[in-house]
């Protein structure tokens, strides 16, 4: 549709004083108000046009604008973005108004990113990522597993659904975007549409809001999560699990849920990179003559076999029972550290045997 021409709408100049605009208003809603014409449609509409010039006329800042607008109308600047009435003029404050589909050559000429972003705002939006950081058992982290989180994050309401109604309410088009879910802010030259804060977008409202979730139609909750762990996963890592965010806006999908990782200590064994390192206790003799110690691993106990001459600290490897390597295949080791022990008494025997092996 064409864009409307306000002034000719009040019938008043270009240059009219706000005086004159006042009474040119004044005259016209008079006549065309629905209470003097019940049931007249063209009525109506001509009421609707005017209050919608009179709301852009009577504002310096809206009509300083509404001029201008006419300015690069008259440049030749082809976008009819004026006027749009009929779109958003369900009511009488929707002012003027840009789609981003109209804007054409003027969108190009001054782009604007924010009125871009500002415009994605009424769009379906995705809902609120969320992060949790959880500490899992060592053996999981090494090995790979499932684990289960609660996660409190945003659900429908179950109360209404996720309207925000109560049950039975009467719905009703919104008072401040007049249904249309977006309410018009000035900034510069342009209208910048955002989404209504009364109704959330939704253009409509319920008389009576549901009593559970506030209107809002979310709750809070708290959602049982099963997450895979990868086996040999780092600590501090995080993981990204998709559509298990908050619930999005207007129908949009799900945030993320991202989890960082901890690592719980263990009683025995401690992990550097892809290695991990226990110790065992081996009498003084073991130590000397060799022999054989039964180790625990991460895969279970493990037969560890003692070279004679095992210093104090030592380090035995065995092979591939380490973490399972990151981006590459194989394990990591697992290193055993030899603690010595000396008994603490020895008997007259015992005594003999050893001054004879210290000579
Ligand atoms: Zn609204
Ligand atoms: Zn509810």
């Amino acid at each position: 549709m064409a864009e409307k021409d306000y002034y000719k709408i009040l019938g008043v100049p270009e240059n009219a004083t706000d005086e004159q605009i006042k009474r040119a208003f004044r005259e016209l809603a008079k006549k065309y108000h629905p209470d003097r014409n019940p049931g007249d449609k063209t009525a109506e509409e001509k009421f609707k046009e005017i209050n919608e010039a009179y709301e852009v006329l009577s504002d310096p800042q809206k009509r300083k604008q509404y001029d201008q607008f006419r300015k690069y109308k008259e440049q030749g600047y082809n976008f009819s973005g004026f006027g749009k009435g009929q779109e958003f003029g369900k009511g009488f404050g929707g002012g003027f108004h840009f789609d981003l589909g109209d804007l054409g050559d003027l969108f190009d000429l001054f782009s604007d990113r924010r009125f871009y972003q500002e415009r994605q705002a009424h769009a379906p939006q995705k809902g609120k990522d969320l992060l949790y950081e959880t500490t899992i058992p060592f053996e999981t982290a090494v090995k790979g597993g499932e684990i289960t989180i609660g996660v409190e994050r945003e659900e429908p309401c179950p109360t209404c659904h996720g309207s925000g109604a109560a049950p039975g309410s009467r719905t009703m088009t919104c008072p401040v975007c007049h249904g249309t879910g977006k309410v018009e802010e000035f900034q510069g030259l342009f209208g910048i549409s955002k989404p209504c804060p009364r109704c959330m977008g939704k253009g409509i409202i319920y008389e009576t809001p549901c009593p559970v979730c506030h209107g809002t139609g979310k709750v809070k909750k708290i959602k049982h999560i099963k997450v895979k762990i990868p086996p040999g996963i780092k600590d501090g890592s995080k993981i990204r699990i998709k559509g298990e965010g908050d619930i999005g806006i207007k129908g949009g999908e799900r945030g993320d849920l991202y989890l960082r990782i901890r690592i719980a200590p263990h009683s025995q064994f401690e992990r550097k990179g892809d290695d991990i390192y226990s110790s065992v206790k081996v009498d003084f003799i073991k130590a000397i003559l060799g022999g054989e110690v039964i180790v625990d691993t991460i895969d279970g106990k493990v037969k560890l076999r003692i070279p004679p001459g095992t210093q104090p600290g030592t380090l035995l490897r065995i092979r591939g029972k380490g973490v399972k390597k990151t981006g590459g295949r194989g394990r990591g080791d697992h290193y055993v550290r030899i603690d010595v022990t000396l008994p603490k008494r020895v008997t007259p025997k015992q005594r003999k045997l050893l001054e004879e092996f210290y000579k």
